[in-house]
């Protein structure tokens, strides 16, 4: 068998977490009772008129400015033509012509190293409405909440070469995204959605062959399974003699393969011309500047920041700096505490272990970064010991407890009245004779056994260099 190599480009819709959708004042909250976000405008009766909500152009413009591209200064909407019961205009505004972001790229690393994947561009448009099969009736019912809630759409260029590459870049995005605060990009809930382009061609040659696309798989692992799937049946195909058909197919997760849904259309069939309806949008000096000057500090900076300036190893930097949601846990806590590096070791022992434990993520159960703070200062402050501090950690994981009241309600405060211990170290002494007689006698080592008992006998809640000089005092008044 000759030895292949694969060709992927991506197009990735991202949904906006704008509050409005995108020519109409509606909702564009996921979810809700069918038909309910819905207006004359986005379900497209007929005599309304798109009016643009300016979000859409700013949220685009930070993604643009993120991924390293050209804002397209003067930018516009062309109608895609199309007929399905989804869309109820029978086309869809888009951008074919002028892009808002054109020229970019992701710098993704995978165990192979460090990649610039390109972004061909970015164009603004607006979502279909979604079809419910309902398999007891045979009817189909179309939900219009969607219709013309706010999309990106990121076209990279054809510059993947293995499924990780895919993977590592659509990460990246997502992280992008998020930091940014345009998109939540959750696979799940299809407010991010990929479409995998994939063509093979013999390893050393120039030209690209026939490609395939796969459309709107739904989360990472399946889009691993796709592309490998895809990838043996186009070089099977080829080593049999046959050619790769130019066609939309898609990827069944449970059956794991793919079948062919229509032959693909080319821009000529989608009869695009630019929308009447709209204005041109031009984007000023001014607003591009006051756009760059409000980008957040993103995953990348944050991380060599950690690194550099906090002291944090280059593994829990990247651990923390791959979620939004511990990121705002880790900056919570260490406005708090102020000790990064103990906030990200509770972090990554500690708190990471919870969300596995209970297999949720910091997304969709947040945690109080400044409670964890508190916890840590209890703890640093020996306030509380450490297992006291592991057990509030997990209540405030639980109920959101506030960390002094449940260490208060449950006891876990460490005594510090030399009053109250001293009486139950000196059980300890009075029922460990040989030990205390051989300590007496010089053997020192026996310190650290009488500190353990005593610890055991207070439940830990006392701080140990406190019990360590009153055994010493005690000792020696009867040495
Ligand atoms: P369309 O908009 O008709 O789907 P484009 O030419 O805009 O097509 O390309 C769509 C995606 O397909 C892009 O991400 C591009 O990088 C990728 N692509 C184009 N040609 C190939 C090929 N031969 N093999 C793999 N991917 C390709
Ligand atoms: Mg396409
Ligand atoms: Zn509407």
């Amino acid at each position: 068998m000759k030895d292949y190599e694969m060709v992927i480009g991506l197009e990735v819709h991202c949904e906006l977490s704008t509050e409005t959708k995108i020519f109409c004042g509606c909702s564009a909250k996921f979810g809700g009772a069918p038909n309910t976000h819905v207006c004359e405008v986005c379900s497209g009766m007929p005599g309304t008129l798109p009016t643009l909500n300016k979000k859409v152009v700013e949220f685009a413009v930070k993604a643009g400015l993120a991924l390293n591209c050209e804002i397209t200064r003067k930018n516009k909407f062309d109608r895609k033509n199309y007929f399905y019961p989804d869309l109820p205009k029978a086309y869809q505004i888009s951008q074919l012509y002028l892009p808002i972001c054109r020229n970019g790229h992701v710098d993704i690393e995978t165990s192979s190293g460090k990649k610039s994947i390109g972004i061909h561009e970015i164009h603004m448009e607006e979502d279909a409405g979604k079809l419910i099969h309902d398999e007891d009736t045979g009817m189909t019912r179309v939900d219009f909440n969607r219709c013309g809630v706010p999309l990106l759409e990121i076209v990279s260029e054809p510059d993947f070469r293995s499924a990780e590459e895919v993977t590592a870049y659509l990460a990246k995005l997502r992280d992008t995204m998020q930091f940014l605060g345009v998109s939540d990009c959750k696979m799940q809930e299809g407010s991010m959605r990929a479409d995998v382009n994939l063509s093979v061609r013999e390893r050393g040659t120039e030209k690209f062959g026939t490609r395939t696309e796969m459309k709107n798989i739904a989360s990472f692992k399946a889009i691993e399974r796709a592309i490998e799937y895809e990838r043996e049946r186009q070089i099977d195909l080829i080593e049999a003699g046959g050619k790769v058909v130019q066609e939309t197919r898609r990827w069944d997760d449970e059956k794991e393969y793919t079948y062919a849904m229509r032959s693909k259309e080319d821009a000529q069939d989608y009869k695009y011309f630019p929308d009447p309806d709209l204005m041109p949008i031009e984007i000023s000096e001014e607003y591009l500047e006051s756009v760059r000057e409000s980008l957040p500090e993103l995953a990348d900076a944050k991380r060599e920041r950690y690194m550099n300036d906090l002291g944090l190893s280059e593994y829990d930097a990247g651990i923390i700096t791959g979620s939004v949601a511990l990121v705002k846990i880790f900056e919570d806590a260490c406005a708090e505490c102020d000790s990064p590096k103990d906030v990200s070791s509770w972090i990554l022992t500690d708190l990471l272990k919870l969300y596995n434990d209970n297999q949720t993520t910091p997304e969709d159960k947040p945690y109080d970064g400044k409670k964890l703070g508190t916890v840590i200062k209890m703890v640093s402050g020996n306030k509380v010991n450490r297992k006291s501090g592991k057990q509030i950690l997990g209540a405030i994981f639980e109920e959101d407890v506030d960390p002094e009241k449940y260490a208060a309600d449950n006891n876990l405060a460490i005594v510090n009245d030399t009053g109250a211990i001293e009486p139950i170290v000196k059980g300890v002494l009075d029922s460990n004779p040989k030990a205390v007689s051989e300590y007496l006698a010089g053997n020192t080592k026996n310190m650290q056994f009488l500190i353990g008992q005593s610890m055991r006998a207070l439940k830990g809640k006392a701080d140990p260099m406190t019990v360590k000089a009153m055994i010493e005092d005690l000792l020696s008044k009867m040495g």
